[in-house]
């Protein structure tokens, strides 16, 4: 008897499921539901995520896409789900791979970011991107039409509250993680969270020069206390709080290595030459593995 049970209540769960994600495929490919009305858009593996969540009083747009046909991507996948107009977008970071949709949906949208944001990207701003974008392909070309540069028109300083409609979205200011300023966004009553790009999943970060690994563990040790039940990383699937704690450990034991070899002496070149990570060996983008042992040296000094 208690075995007929159980085999019910799983093969209810497979169904429950299969329901749940009709949602996110009817949006096309690349769309996951993480919970009822909030979406995330990656058009592959490793692209930045880019997404949605449906309130009543209209839409909001959480990172504008790789690319430009992703952003009408992910628009096209809001225009099934809502004719409500996007009323916020929120940037978790600064780089092009997060911000450079903006147009499409501001106007009428308000951007917002954390303080710093609209000079990064004025800085960071390449005239050129335009045209080599409109050469690559027809498909970028008809993509890119009306672009134009949208900084955040609303910069806030270390925490923001955002209430529309039914829901409640807390805008923490993450210092020194990942670019000139970045944005961890909670949902309390979903407990989802979508945590920039402190984390990834399972791959090293391109770390700038200003990033600190003390502000890494503590952005970790931050998110981790909200207590999300699920975790949109900036890049890569939709996980769980585990990402932290794989990052905390990754960087734990690269400050470890790296202060060890300073302590006899080796200069930042020599370890750059001789320090590996064989326990990472798994993990993308190891071609980012010399400026992570230049953050964490630089880290030392703080
Ligand atoms: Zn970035």
């Amino acid at each position: 008897m208690k075995f007929r049970r159980g085999k019910i209540a799983g093969m209810c769960a497979v169904v429950v499921m299969a329901a749940a994600y009709a949602g996110a495929q009817e949006l096309g490919p690349g769309f996951t539901k993480v919970k009822d009305g909030i979406y995330v858009f990656a058009a592959k593996d490793g692209n930045s995520t880019c997404s949605v969540v449906l309130t009543q009083d209209g839409p909001v747009v959480i990172d504008t896409c790789q690319t430009p046909p992703d952003t009408h991507r992910l628009m096209a996948g809001i225009k099934k789900l809502t004719d409500k107009p996007v009323r916020f977008v929120l940037d978790t970071e600064v780089h092009n791979d997060h911000t450079f949709g903006h147009w499409v949906f501001s106007p009428p949208a308000v951007v917002i970011n954390a303080e710093g944001a609209g000079e990064a990207m004025k800085k960071g701003f390449d005239p050129k991107r335009l045209e080599t974008l409109t050469a690559q392909s027809p498909e970028m070309a008809e993509a890119v039409k009306g672009y134009k540069i949208i900084a955040p028109q609303l910069e806030y300083r270390n925490r923001m509250t955002i209430n529309l409609g039914e829901r409640t979205f807390e805008l923490y200011y993450l210092k020194n993680v990942h670019s000139e300023a970045d944005t961890a966004i909670w949902l309390p009553k979903e407990r989802v969270l979508f945590a920039a790009s402190a984390a990834n999943v399972r791959s090293f970060i391109n770390l700038r020069p200003f990033v600190r690994i003390q502000d890494l563990l503590a952005s970790y040790k931050l998110m981790k206390s909200l207590n999300p039940e699920f975790v949109v990383p900036g890049h890569g699937a939709v996980s769980t709080t585990k990402i932290f704690d794989e990052y905390e450990a990754f960087y734990t034991l690269l400050m470890k290595r790296v202060g060890e070899m300073a302590a006899q002496g080796k200069s930042l070149d020599d370890i750059k030459k001789e320090l590996k990570m064989p326990e990472y060996a798994d993990w993308t983008g190891q071609n980012n593995l010399p400026q992570n042992i230049t953050v964490a040296y630089e880290s030392l000094k703080k």
